[in-house]
């Protein structure tokens, strides 16, 4: 682009700019782990103390406050709000230098550290026909246009100053660890029925794990089928013995007696006991206090869901279950994972990689449930489970 006329850029018109940085871009990112480190900062033969503006490496590309580029090489600035640039043009240069201003507020890209706009020195000057000498060893950055003096003659001359002490500066970030990722679960129930190893290798084509909930007689039928979910990697859970409300709801100790009954099985055929169960038809209207206090005495987690696939009811309407879950998807209550509740049917194995696909589009892992990571998802808000 060309460019009429170039001005000074006074002190007042920069701090605006640094602070309108510092508006338009995020607050600092959540997991930036890179290396900074400071350097010397000459400008054409004059050497650039701390105080004056500080150059740091960070992750191999040197970063020097925009100020004072601007001060120093006469350079005019302009802020370009909608595509989030900075347009530097300097007097001898036609063409601007475009630089992109960093999303997260961290490196690369422009960034604000206490009210001072950091810029890549390289790609700022170098497009404005400056050079840039660079020695690793001192450690030096040196910005200038046509100097007769070469790099060393100027280090000479400010050879004291090169031997101090460079301190990293103060805003140096931690590096913090990284947020855990996204996870939802996808929960199947009342299996081991013959579909399930089809659902399995679903699962394994896409890389997701996901949580059964067993009935204790199709296990005790076919343990082969517990067997291998619990090989791959998936979690089992209890889902009773007979799944039928009347005796499993009976009182407290038939609903123990149901899911030990099942837990039991579930061990004869893995080698472990799981401690999480979903009650057949969830735990609303069913699970009142006397049943809940039972399976608290006795360490059991219940699971119910908070997204209802329906999978049961539609199995001839696959795109309709896939309509509830992304309902569903917007309704997860804050603060609990998105746990689906489906089953081992047909329509539900059918359209499995189009549940998978959407979740992982939406920045999910799909889990396996795992006791260290339990969270409270249960229809009464019992936190005792
Ligand atoms: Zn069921």
């Amino acid at each position: 682009m060309k460019l009429q006329s170039f001005k000074r850029i006074n002190l007042l018109f920069l701090t605006l700019a640094a602070l309108f940085i510092a508006t338009v871009v995020s607050p600092p990112g959540t997991a930036h782990a890179a290396s900074y480190s400071p350097i010397h900062l000459l400008v054409e033969d004059d050497y650039v103390s701390a105080e004056q503006g500080e150059a740091v490496v960070i992750d191999g590309t040197t970063y020097v406050p925009l100020r004072f580029i601007s001060e120093k090489l006469g350079a005019s600035v302009n802020y370009q709000a909608a595509n989030r640039t900075i347009q530097i043009c300097s007097p001898q240069e036609t063409e601007a230098a475009v630089l992109q201003i960093s999303t997260t507020n961290e490196p690369p890209g422009v960034f604000t550290r206490k009210g001072v706009s950091y810029i890549p020195v390289r790609k700022a000057v170098e497009a404005l026909g400056y050079q840039v000498d660079y020695r690793s060893k001192a450690p030096l950055v040196r910005i200038f246009l046509n100097s007769a003096t070469t790099t060393d003659q100027v280090a000479q001359t400010h050879a004291k100053a090169l031997k101090q002490n460079l301190n990293l500066p103060a805003w140096v970030p931690k590096p913090t660890p990284k947020k855990p990722g996204k996870v939802a679960y996808l929960t199947f129930d009342d299996g081991p029925s013959a579909i399930q190893g089809k659902i399995i290798e679903v699962l394994g084509k896409y890389d997701a794990k996901a949580t059964f909930f067993l009935l204790g007689d199709q296990v005790k039928a076919h343990p082969g089928r517990a067997t291998r979910l619990a090989a791959e990697g998936h979690a089992l859970g209890m889902h009773s013995m007979t799944h039928d409300k009347d005796l499993v709801y009976a009182s407290p100790s038939s609903l123990i007696n149901e899911m030990k009954a099942a837990q039991a099985q579930i061990k004869q055929a893995t080698g472990s006991s799981p401690s999480i169960l979903r009650v057949p038809y969830g735990s609303k209207p069913y699970m009142k206090k006397p049943l809940r206090d039972a399976l608290v005495n006795n360490n059991f987690n219940m699971w119910d869901w908070n997204i209802d696939s329906k999978d049961w009811a539609l199995p001839n309407d696959p795109q309709q279950i896939i309509e509830n879950i992304k309902t569903g998807l917007q309704h997860v209550p804050k603060g609990e994972p998105p746990v689906l509740l489906m089953h081992e049917k047909q329509v539900t194995l059918e359209i499995l990689p189009e549940v998978i696909t959407l979740l992982k589009e939406k920045g999910y892992t799909l889990k396996a449930y795992h006791p260290e990571h339990h969270q409270v998802v249960n229809f009464w808000n019992d936190s005792r489970l």
